[in-house]
């Protein structure tokens, strides 16, 4: 294994001045982190550990709720006001990974966990994620976990976090700190599409650290639903996911909130699916023709492409149980 020093830090400001040094890198759960260290995946030179900060509160504010980044999986999905009033938010976390890990593993490292593509994972291949300019065995290779919406030539790794979902269709904000101060940055617009740089994965700059994330209240987030499906009941990341949020008044949706999981190559907002929706009569008719519209410009691959159909079903039953039910089924 890669030799690493290891330090706490007890202030937030100490972490990002630690953090500014080149090969160093925070640790929160390290559900994700120690995992790829211990295969070489990851070479850190200085581990610092964030879990003393004073970061994981769930707390809510005069616009929604602020989930701070060390609050632990399994801690948000609990919250009696995450529950309520975002519950797609309660059901992505209570969809991923397992109990032992949601205990462990933090929203912010949640944000930033790697793709669990194979190659991705596995140094006997080339992977222009790992390694830029060495190639994509994924393309013409074993791609059935992987991404049908958002690829490019260098890359189709799909973005592993469910929660990240959810997040995008409610409009989350990242909260950043860094040297140069904090900024906040929608979530839409945090993990980046692969294009020709497929290893820059999020807007995080060196030495910026995530300190919390804003969820803004509202109508479609209260009534919503994440739909996961999978190889597996538990311990399994998505084949294809759905984070859908209506708000309906007298069976017109006057708003829809629609993200997909599992498809896309980070977290994807399905806005045609929205335009579809909105101002429409909640129907069987109206939720096919958003899932239609969802779909639109997939690219599948050898092994991927029932992952069209799967999604636009997926989606189609996430809206189903949220008119039905207010989303919680
Ligand atoms: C078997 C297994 C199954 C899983 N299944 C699922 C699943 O179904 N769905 C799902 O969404 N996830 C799943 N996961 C992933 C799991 O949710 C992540 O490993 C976890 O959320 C990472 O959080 P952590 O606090 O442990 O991060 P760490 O491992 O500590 O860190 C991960 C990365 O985030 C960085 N980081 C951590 N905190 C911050 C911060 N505040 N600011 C900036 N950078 C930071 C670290 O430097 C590191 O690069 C699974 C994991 C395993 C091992
Ligand atoms: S899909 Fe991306 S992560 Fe997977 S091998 Fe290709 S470049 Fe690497």
């Amino acid at each position: 294994m890669h030799p690493f020093s290891f330090s706490q830090a007890e202030h937030v400001d100490v972490a990002i001045a630690s953090l500014n040094i080149s090969g160093a890198k925070v640790i929160a759960g390290g559900t994700n982190l120690v995992d790829l260290i211990r295969i070489g995946v990851e070479t850190p030179n200085q581990l610092i550990d964030i879990n003393q900060l004073p970061l994981a509160a769930v707390e809510e504010t005069s616009q929604g709720v602020r989930i701070n980044a060390l609050a632990r999986m399994s801690a948000v999905a609990d919250a009696t006001l995450v529950r309520d009033r975002y519950p797609m938010v309660s059901q992505a976390l209570l969809n991923s990974a397992s109990p032992q890990l949601r205990n462990m593993a933090s929203i912010g490292g949640n944000l930033m966990q790697r793709t669990r593509c194979p190659y991705f994972r596995d140094q006997a291949f080339p992977c222009n994620k790992r390694q830029p300019g060495t190639g994509c065995p994924a393309i013409e290779g074993e791609n059935r976990m992987h991404a049908i919406l958002g690829t490019s030539r260098q890359c189709i790794a799909t973005h592993p976090s469910d929660l990240a979902v959810a997040l995008v269709a409610l409009d989350a904000v990242v909260q950043l700190r860094g040297p140069d101060g904090e900024r906040s940055i929608p979530i839409a617009s945090f993990h980046l599409l692969p294009g020709d740089t497929p290893e820059r994965e999020t807007v995080l700059q060196p030495g910026e650290l995530i300190i919390a994330v804003e969820v803004p209240a509202s109508d479609a987030a209260t009534q919503s639903h994440y739909l996961k499906v999978r190889d597996r009941a538990s311990y399994e990341f998505a084949l294809v996911s759905a984070a859908v949020g209506l708000d309906v008044d007298q069976g017109i949706v006057q708003s829809a909130r629609v993200a997909l999981g599992g498809v896309g190559t980070k977290p994807w907002r399905a806005y045609q699916a929205e335009t579809v929706l909105q101002g429409q009569s909640i129907s069987d008719e109206t939720f096919t023709a958003a899932a239609e519209a969802a779909l639109q410009g997939a690219i599948p691959r050898e092994h991927n492409a029932f992952k069209i159909e799967l999604a636009k079903r997926t989606l189609v039953r996430a809206l189903s149980t949220v008119a039905q039910t207010g989303g919680r089924a």
